[in-house]
């Protein structure tokens, strides 16, 4: 691979990107009265070339990736140090796309309907597997969004926990956006309460430990409710470019 000094730029962007995210994680938590490693970091790669991706897991440490469209990662994956990462699906999964990428990441975080959390169950059974996934969770209850509403929710659990082939991990949720700091805490309260009431509940499949919240304009404030799992993608790679 030649590398450009353009490239040496974006590099050095990354790896400083990097480190500011994780302080700010770092003095979240603590402010929080949280262990700072109890957070995860995923780097959301969606659209971000290969080489870019490697340096970060490379030099700097990433070892969780997440990516939304099930085609773009089975295009990059060969080209990347698998055996280093974990590798989240996080982007609306179609019924008819299961097949391609169930036994291909480790996790599905999108896991928004009982219809699609029976076919990746069917597909992994298939494979003699069990997928984890999470449940996302349409907090804001947004027409345009992905997501189960909150009353589809509650109604759902007890025919998901029937699924003999999936673990539920956890629950993930993109909230609505908003430059209101208070309506951001009152969605990221909420699911922090889902998640633990959930937890009691003991039911079967349910392993729950991963509440997946907080992107690049956000993190910090997710952390500080309850978060143990940020999803960033442009602070850490640059503005995202759909064009290429
Ligand atoms: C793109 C994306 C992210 C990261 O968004 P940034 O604002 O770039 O950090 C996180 N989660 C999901 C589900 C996404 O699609």
């Amino acid at each position: 691979m030649t590398i450009s000094s353009y490239d040496e730029v974006r590099f050095s962007a990354i790896s400083e990107n990097l480190k500011v995210i994780r302080e700010n994680i770092g003095n979240s938590a603590v402010s929080a009265g949280r262990k700072p490693e109890d957070i995860r970091l995923m780097a959301v790669t969606k659209t971000v070339d290969v080489k870019y991706i490697n340096y970060s897991i490379d030099c700097c440490g990433v070892d969780l990736i997440g990516e939304n469209k099930v085609q773009e990662y089975l295009s990059k994956k060969e080209f990347l140090p698998l055996e280093k990462i974990e590798k989240h699906l996080i982007g609306h999964l179609q019924t008819n796309k299961v097949k391609k990428i169930v036994g291909e990441v480790d996790m599905i975080q999108s896991a928004d309907s009982p219809r699609l959390c029976k076919a990746i169950s069917d597909e992994s059974g298939k494979i003699c597997k069990i997928c984890p996934v999470l449940l996302e969770v349409n907090i804001g209850g947004e027409d345009s969004k992905t997501g189960f509403d909150e009353g589809a929710f509650v109604d759902s659990l007890e025919e998901i926990s029937q699924l003999p082939n999936i673990t539920v991990k956890g629950l993930m949720t993109i909230p609505p956006i908003s430059d209101v700091t208070a309506v951001l805490e009152r969605y990221f309260d909420k699911m922090n309460e889902y998640f633990h009431t959930l937890k009691e509940k003991n039911l079967k499949n349910f392993d729950l430990q991963i509440l997946s919240m907080g992107m690049s304009g956000d993190y910090e404030l997710a952390v500080k409710h309850g978060s143990n799992l940020v999803r960033i993608g442009s602070s850490i790679y640059g503005a995202r470019n759909y064009n290429i």
